[in-house]
């Protein structure tokens, strides 16, 4: 099946173009759409400043622009050459993120400054009615040389109001953690923290950084469109002058092999950093930033479809890999109506690749298809898990996917990369292109934040890039904190992209036996509803053999009915790590989903809107009292009417959870 996606293009809706060139003494002001959102650049002892406001308030303070490169300081002794703006609206659609089709009406406004060199650069924004995104252009000069160059760091700077409070996950040190992984966006999220607070680790935050400005509202910063063409970056820690700054890898990421700086061809451009702002939650939860800034890289080898899978691995680990408990899970997922099972590492060794192929037409007899795991690399980390040495080698990762196309895999899931340098993106790049040669839809793990790949690689499904579910599985810590967790991605890391977490976990206990080790702390509502706070089109329903038994008859016509292809979203409640109620529209029937969670201990009684489901009669699933971890479960489900104001009065019990559809 192939689908066609409209590619994205900024189509001019105006001819209306300024351009000016003198910068004003206050600087210049860029409004957005809706002239709600103000973007002031101004230009003051050589140096650039921006700074925004939203309705008046100020939601970044002025902060300072700029980067040096081996080609020149871009940071200071600037003057101002030209300035020019215009409308745009930006039309595509998406086919595995959180919105289906986007119109977005955006200014563009370009600033060209010349350095103490006479040297040339532009800054782009995009400016959308709660977003802000920028980056720097470079031209080619001097007789068309130099033709490359590197950019060595940047003074892109964050400045927050100082009434603000961060809810931001600390980056780590390399080559630290099991067996070297480390840094792979795993680290956890402290909230509500002062501006001043030390990261965890010294070396900053990943991306995205979410923030509190008091009661004005909420500000979200990450990074879109980084490629082989660029390093990822994240920020510095807080400095009380010149608030956050972007940073580049640490030198060590990938056992220190490859540049931890940037090199471009010229003319070039960095990656767009982004700015979300809001008086509430909504405009961060269902921006559309990451994608509006960005380009399809490549036409859609094969539409790779949306599907829910049964994985082994969570619960049964590593013993989980041989032919027999792989066919159970593949007669689960059939007996559910899900798509897909996910094979774990070691397959090559515990089952090989004749039986592989068994195994895979074992499942398209049942119609169901194969995904399988790879080892991203073989010289970055000591993970041990075959197979390895493929999907860093092309000469491999093409013989593979022709192999996988063969035996009817739909989709790959590499882990354990390196970090952000430029080679460890190229990397990303490169099995992402040859996966789509041969119609493969990729899931990344132990891995870096997406940043806008639904819409650059039509093949890419979703990355880990958090503390997910294995977690629980490994520590009761993070079983205790899953609730916390959940409450803050739909805020932060789910927002700017797809998010594999890894499964609805409805093991009670984390073990085989269910009822060994510790127990899972939320309820069973809280677990199902995680499958529309979260979003990935290709999602994880981790139901076992041993938990299949214990549901009851409302859960599994729930569990079976999980949509993952989403056309909409809407922000309904919440707060970070606390509590979040999200709606999603599924994409085939059109019909509204809302799931809610609560990450607290304490019950959450909410009145909230929504409009998506008004007058219309329901299904109602909620936890009829506290769940007691490992206990009878508390799901209970009515059909209620919900009024044509379309408001409704919610009760998420502690650790609980709510399903309207
Ligand atoms: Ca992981």
């Amino acid at each position: 099946m192939r689908k066609i996606i409209v590619s994205c293009f900024f189509m001019l809706s105006s001819a209306m173009m300024m351009a000016q060139n003198v910068l004003s003494q206050e600087g210049q002001l860029v409004s957005s759409p809706d002239k709600s959102l103000q973007l002031r650049v101004s230009l003051e002892d050589g140096k650039v400043y921006y700074q925004i406001h939203l309705n008046t308030r100020q939601m970044l303070s002025k902060s300072q622009l700029g980067f040096t490169a081996d080609i020149g300081d871009f940071t200071q002794s600037l003057r101002f050459k030209k300035f020019e703006e215009r409308d745009t609206l930006i039309h595509y659609s998406l086919a595995h993120a959180k919105k289906a089709v986007v119109n977005q009406k955006a200014r563009v406004a370009d600033f060209t400054f010349e350095n103490a060199q006479h040297r040339l650069f532009t800054i782009n924004f995009l400016v959308e009615n709660n977003d802000v995104a920028f980056r720097y252009s470079i031209p080619r000069q001097e007789n068309d040389n130099p033709k490359c160059a590197v950019v060595q760091s940047e003074v892109s700077s964050f400045r927050l109001p100082s009434q603000s409070t961060t809810f931001l996950c600390p980056q780590i040190t390399p080559m630290t953690g099991w067996e070297r992984t480390k840094p792979s966006y795993e680290e956890e999220y402290v909230a509500d923290a002062s501006l001043s607070a030390k990261s965890q680790f010294g070396v900053g935050y990943t991306f995205p950084c979410l923030f509190r400005v008091g009661n004005d509202g909420w500000v979200l910063i990450s990074e879109t469109g980084v490629d082989a063409g660029y390093c990822g970056s994240r920020l510095s820690d807080y400095h009380a002058a010149t608030g956050y700054t972007i940073a580049y890898p640490q030198p060590g990421e990938n056992n220190g092999n490859g540049t931890a700086m940037a090199g471009i061809s010229l003319p070039g451009k960095t990656p767009w950093r982004t700015i979300t702002v809001g008086s509430t939650l909504a405009p961060i939860v269902e921006t559309t930033i990451p994608y509006d800034c960005v380009s399809e890289q490549y036409e859609a080898g094969e539409y790779v479809k949306p599907a829910r899978y049964t994985w082994s691995w969570l619960i049964w680990q590593d013993k989980s890999i041989n032919y027999d408990d792989q066919v159970k899970f593949i007669d689960l997922a059939a007996k559910m109506g899900y798509e897909n099972v996910l094979v774990d590492n070691w397959w090559d060794q515990n089952i090989g690749r004749q039986r592989m192929a068994e195994l895979s037409r074992y499942a398209q007899s049942k119609n169901v298809h194969l995904m399988l795991w790879y080892s991203s690399n073989g010289y970055e980390n000591d993970a041990p898990q075959t197979p390895r040495n493929i999907m860093n080698n092309s000469i491999a990762r093409k013989r593979e996917m022709k192999w996988l196309k063969s035996i009817g895999v739909v989709g790959i899931k590499v882990d354990f990369f390196g970090g952000d340098k430029q080679e460890t993106m190229q990397l990303y790049q490169d099995i992402l292109a040859d996966a789509n040669d041969y119609g493969i839809g990729v899931i990344f793990h132990g891995c870096t934040l997406p940043r806008g790949w639904e819409k650059m690689f039509p093949n890419y499904i979703a990355s880990e890039a958090a503390l997910a579910s294995e977690n629980v599985y490994f520590s009761e810590h993070h079983a205790d904190k899953e609730g916390f967790e959940m409450c803050m991605h739909p805020f932060s890391r789910n927002a700017v992209a797809s998010f594999d977490w890894g499964g609805v976990i409805m093991n009670k206990y984390m073990d085989k036996d269910n009822k060994s080790r510790h127990a899972r702390k939320t309820s069973n509502v809280f677990e199902m509803a995680t499958a529309i706070t979260n979003q990935s089109s290709i999602n994880c329903v981790e139901v076992t053999p041993e938990s299949y038994p214990t549901l009851s008859a409302d859960e599994l016509e729930y569990l079976k009915s999980i949509p993952t292809d989403w056309k909409d979203v809407k922000f309904i409640a919440g707060y970070p790590t606390r509590y979040a109620v999200i709606a999603r529209q599924d994409k085939m029937t059109g019909k509204w989903f809302v799931g809610g969670i609560n990450g607290t201990n304490k019950s959450i009684t909410l009145t909230v809107d929504v409009p998506m489901i008004a007058n219309q009669s329901v299904n109602y699933y909620y936890d009829s009292k506290a769940y007691v971890p490992g206990g009878k479960s508390t799901t209970a489900r009515k059909r209620i009417k919900i009024n044509k104001n379309g408001k409704v009065k919610l009760t998420l019990q502690p650790n609980g959870g709510v399903i309207l559809f």
